[in-house]
């Protein structure tokens, strides 16, 4: 996979500032505002920053969280796992692995086939509908 490599100026100028905090600062969106909590479309979620395949609408499904959850990425590589100190606890976080973005965290108390959950920001995705 070809990496993207920009520096935070760069981004800064590419992505509004709630974009930009979150998908290059780590920040998190308040729960229950993000704009794909509610999505049911079939599509494909993408990563909004350089537009790498994350997530499927096939592997979505309601958290009671707040944040738009999936239990698989469409392609493990795709995504990189990163251990996460902040705040005080050990969580994995979960970067985009072209460029990079922040996405959201990783658990383990999703359901069947993985039992994982992804928690994601809806600022880090962008959501392409398929062709009806
Ligand atoms: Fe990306």
């Amino acid at each position: 996979m070809n990496k993207i490599k920009k520096s935070n100026d760069e981004w800064k100028a590419l992505l509004d500032e709630k974009t930009f905090n979150i998908t290059r600062q780590s920040a998190t969106e308040s729960p229950f505002t993000g704009k794909y909590l509610n999505e049911k479309s079939k599509g494909l979620y993408n990563c909004v920053c350089c537009g790498n395949e994350l997530f499927s609408s096939n592997t979505k499904f309601e958290s009671g969280t707040g944040w738009p959850s999936f239990f698989e990425p469409i392609k493990k590589d795709n995504v990189t796992e990163k251990i996460d100190h902040s705040h005080n606890m050990k969580r994995i976080e979960i970067i985009c692995t072209k460029c990079d973005a922040h996405l959201g965290h990783l658990f383990n108390d999703g359901p069947k086939p993985t039992g994982l959950r992804y928690c994601l920001n809806s600022a880090s995705l962008i959501f392409k509908k398929n062709d009806e």
